[in-house]
């Protein structure tokens, strides 16, 4: 039986996911027994338009960049957005907060006319996405967890609860009795509470829960005599792209 053929891609992004994907080192070396790799800039140079499953790692910032994904898309039986940037806009929607000619001029300058730029979105603006491997960066484990059920041919499990379930796990005091604001109660689980475990408040990397109790996590904010304001100003960080669901 011919092994699945493997592509990774990137857009708009720091490619550390990627890099994250390469850090497997033993895992790795299992993983390509498995599987062809067909496309990996980041760790070879071949390359092949012949591939079954495609990690997509970036959001889509250029008109440019939309007509590449689609083709991705109609070569790929299986399209898999690999890390915030792709799964929600990630940090590049930083930008959307601006007009967008404003944006050429302070990054291009002179240049501006030159270089196309258009509003952050998730690679799910685009085009169909099967699955989505949350996080800035992707948590390894879950990306071996996924890539595994794909393999199987079984539909990956992502955590559904949010960070704080994680977080009262590993026993953590929680950062809001320390008078911080924290994204846990409304944010998508699975790696591991990092931040709030490193005494940092959650900005929601992982994008948000399905139907997330934002008035209790609003009461909450008031209760500590926090801010909506803060909260937003941190969910913006990675959320751009979906202001509204956050207000
Ligand atoms: S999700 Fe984070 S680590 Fe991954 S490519 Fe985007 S900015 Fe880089
Ligand atoms: S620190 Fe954040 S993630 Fe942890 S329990 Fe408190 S609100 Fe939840
Ligand atoms: S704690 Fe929040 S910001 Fe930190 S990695 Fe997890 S989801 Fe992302």
């Amino acid at each position: 039986m011919s092994k699945p053929r493997v592509a990774f891609f990137s857009f708009s992004s720091c490619e550390g996911c990627q890099l994250v994907v390469l850090t497997l080192e033993e895992q790795l070396l299992e993983l390509v027994t498995l599987i062809d790799i067909a496309s990996f800039r980041e760790a070879m140079s071949e390359k092949s338009d012949d591939y079954d499953i495609a990690f997509v790692e970036g959001s889509i910032t250029r008109t440019s960049e939309i007509e590449r994904l689609r083709t991705i898309r109609e070569r790929a039986k299986i399209v898999i957005a690999l890390g915030a940037c792709a799964t929600i806009g990630g940090i590049n929607c930083l930008k959307n907060q601006f007009e967008m000619e404003e944006v050429q001029n302070i990054v291009y300058g002179k240049m501006a006319e030159k270089f196309d730029t258009i509003p952050t979105r998730p690679i799910e603006a685009v085009i169909k996405v099967d699955h989505w491997i949350h996080g800035c960066p992707i948590d390894k484990d879950e990306f071996i967890e996924v890539t595994k059920a794909l393999l199987l041919d079984k539909k990956p499990r992502i955590p559904a609860h949010p960070v704080c379930v994680e977080c009262q796990m590993r026993e953590n005091v929680c950062l809001f009795e320390k008078g911080m604001v924290c994204l846990g109660p409304v944010t998508r689980a699975g790696c591991k509470a990092i931040c709030p475990t490193y005494n940092d408040g959650c900005v929601g990397c992982r994008g948000l829960i399905e139907d997330p109790n934002l008035s209790s996590h609003k009461n909450l904010l008031n209760e500590h005599g926090l801010t909506v304001d803060e909260a937003i100003s941190q969910y913006m960080l990675f959320g751009g792209n979906s202001k509204e669901k956050y207000e």
